[in-house]
Protein backbone atom coordinates (compact mmCIF):
# COMPACT_ATOMS: atom_id res chain seq x y z
CA UNK A 1 0.00 0.00 0.00
CA UNK A 2 1.19 3.13 -0.89
CA UNK A 3 0.31 5.73 1.70
CA UNK A 4 1.56 9.46 1.35
CA UNK A 5 3.40 10.92 3.91
CA UNK A 6 1.41 13.34 6.38
CA UNK A 7 5.03 15.26 7.88
CA UNK A 8 2.78 17.88 7.97
CA UNK A 9 4.18 20.82 10.65
CA UNK A 10 0.90 21.66 12.21
CA UNK A 11 1.22 21.87 15.82
CA UNK A 12 3.62 23.77 18.29
CA UNK A 13 6.03 21.80 19.59
CA UNK A 14 6.57 21.48 23.71
CA UNK A 15 9.67 23.40 23.39
CA UNK A 16 8.04 26.50 21.57
CA UNK A 17 5.05 25.91 24.03
CA UNK A 18 7.20 26.67 27.12
CA UNK A 19 9.20 29.54 24.98
CA UNK A 20 5.84 31.31 24.36
CA UNK A 21 5.13 30.93 27.71
CA UNK A 22 7.95 32.35 29.27
CA UNK A 23 7.66 35.34 27.13
CA UNK A 24 7.47 39.01 29.23
CA UNK A 25 4.93 40.13 27.13
CA UNK A 26 2.92 43.17 28.55
CA UNK A 27 0.48 44.25 25.66
CA UNK A 28 -2.74 42.79 26.87
CA UNK A 29 -3.67 41.98 22.91
CA UNK A 30 -0.86 40.22 22.52
CA UNK A 31 -1.39 38.21 25.63
CA UNK A 32 -4.84 37.52 24.92
CA UNK A 33 -3.48 36.08 21.14
CA UNK A 34 -0.81 34.09 22.88
CA UNK A 35 -3.19 32.57 25.30
CA UNK A 36 -5.39 31.58 21.73
CA UNK A 37 -3.06 30.14 20.13
CA UNK A 38 -2.13 28.03 23.11
CA UNK A 39 -5.55 27.59 23.86
CA UNK A 40 -5.74 26.24 19.65
CA UNK A 41 -2.81 24.14 20.39
CA UNK A 42 -4.51 22.39 23.39
CA UNK A 43 -7.90 22.09 21.09
CA UNK A 44 -5.44 20.31 17.86
CA UNK A 45 -3.65 18.13 20.06
CA UNK A 46 -6.93 16.55 21.37
CA UNK A 47 -8.39 16.39 18.14
CA UNK A 48 -5.37 14.71 16.45
CA UNK A 49 -4.71 12.16 19.28
CA UNK A 50 -8.62 11.45 19.24
CA UNK A 51 -8.80 10.64 15.87
CA UNK A 52 -5.35 7.95 16.57
CA UNK A 53 -7.51 6.32 18.79
CA UNK A 54 -10.33 5.88 16.95
CA UNK A 55 -8.24 4.73 14.25
CA UNK A 56 -6.36 2.35 16.39
CA UNK A 57 -9.97 1.48 17.42
CA UNK A 58 -10.90 0.62 13.89
CA UNK A 59 -7.74 -1.41 12.76
CA UNK A 60 -8.84 -3.96 16.13
CA UNK A 61 -12.10 -3.63 14.47
CA UNK A 62 -11.33 -4.70 11.13
CA UNK A 63 -8.82 -7.10 12.75
CA UNK A 64 -11.63 -9.04 14.28
CA UNK A 65 -14.33 -8.87 11.31
CA UNK A 66 -11.53 -10.98 8.87
CA UNK A 67 -10.64 -13.26 11.68
CA UNK A 68 -14.88 -13.71 11.79
CA UNK A 69 -15.28 -14.00 8.10
CA UNK A 70 -11.83 -16.43 7.89
CA UNK A 71 -14.05 -18.66 10.18
CA UNK A 72 -17.15 -18.51 8.15
CA UNK A 73 -14.81 -19.00 4.82
CA UNK A 74 -13.00 -22.02 6.75
CA UNK A 75 -16.33 -23.71 7.69
CA UNK A 76 -17.63 -23.24 4.08
CA UNK A 77 -14.57 -25.24 2.26
CA UNK A 78 -14.97 -27.97 5.01
CA UNK A 79 -18.49 -28.36 3.84
CA UNK A 80 -17.59 -28.03 0.41
CA UNK A 81 -14.74 -30.87 1.32
CA UNK A 82 -16.74 -33.20 3.24
CA UNK A 83 -17.60 -35.88 0.58
CA UNK A 84 -13.49 -36.30 -0.34
CA UNK A 85 -12.54 -36.71 3.61
CA UNK A 86 -9.77 -38.42 2.68
CA UNK A 87 -8.43 -36.83 -0.05
CA UNK A 88 -5.96 -33.82 0.35
CA UNK A 89 -6.71 -30.10 -0.68
CA UNK A 90 -5.48 -28.87 -3.97
CA UNK A 91 -2.59 -26.71 -3.34
CA UNK A 92 -3.47 -24.04 -5.98
CA UNK A 93 -7.60 -23.98 -5.84
CA UNK A 94 -8.30 -25.23 -2.28
CA UNK A 95 -10.80 -28.16 -3.90
CA UNK A 96 -9.97 -32.17 -3.02
CA UNK A 97 -7.45 -33.68 -5.42
CA UNK A 98 -8.64 -36.58 -6.95
CA UNK A 99 -4.60 -37.83 -8.54
CA UNK A 100 -1.55 -36.02 -8.47
CA UNK A 101 0.15 -36.60 -11.75
CA UNK A 102 3.04 -35.49 -13.53
CA UNK A 103 2.48 -33.45 -17.04
CA UNK A 104 5.42 -32.77 -19.36
CA UNK A 105 5.31 -30.19 -21.75
CA UNK A 106 8.05 -28.93 -24.18
CA UNK A 107 7.75 -25.44 -23.03
CA UNK A 108 7.82 -25.87 -19.09
CA UNK A 109 9.17 -29.30 -18.71
CA UNK A 110 7.53 -31.63 -15.69
CA UNK A 111 5.18 -30.06 -13.99
CA UNK A 112 2.89 -31.77 -10.93
CA UNK A 113 -1.01 -31.48 -11.84
CA UNK A 114 -3.56 -31.87 -9.89
CA UNK A 115 -7.08 -33.91 -11.06
CA UNK A 116 -10.26 -33.28 -9.55
CA UNK A 117 -13.49 -35.03 -9.26
CA UNK A 118 -15.44 -32.87 -11.46
CA UNK A 119 -12.73 -33.32 -14.45
CA UNK A 120 -10.59 -29.59 -13.71
CA UNK A 121 -6.71 -30.25 -13.81
CA UNK A 122 -4.70 -27.87 -11.70
CA UNK A 123 -1.06 -26.94 -12.37
CA UNK A 124 1.30 -25.70 -9.96
CA UNK A 125 1.06 -24.79 -6.62
CA UNK A 126 -0.42 -21.28 -4.73
CA UNK A 127 3.14 -20.33 -4.77
CA UNK A 128 3.48 -20.05 -8.09
CA UNK A 129 0.56 -18.64 -8.67
CA UNK A 130 -0.88 -16.82 -5.46
CA UNK A 131 -3.34 -15.28 -7.04
CA UNK A 132 -4.27 -16.98 -9.37
CA UNK A 133 -7.89 -19.28 -9.31
CA UNK A 134 -7.58 -22.99 -10.22
CA UNK A 135 -4.99 -23.27 -12.98
CA UNK A 136 -6.89 -25.47 -15.38
CA UNK A 137 -4.05 -27.48 -17.99
CA UNK A 138 -6.38 -29.70 -20.10
CA UNK A 139 -9.71 -28.76 -18.28
CA UNK A 140 -11.54 -32.17 -18.52
CA UNK A 141 -9.75 -35.45 -18.81
CA UNK A 142 -11.14 -38.66 -19.35
ZN1 LIG B 1 -7.01 -27.45 -7.93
Amino acid sequence: MNTPSLKLRWVLSEDEVRRIAELRVTDPVAKQWLARLLDERRRLVATIQGLARQVHYLRQRIGQAAEYLDGLAGKAEETARAPWPTQQPCPRCGAAIERVAVDYRPEHGHRTVHRHPDGTVCEGTAKEHPAAGPGKVGGRHP
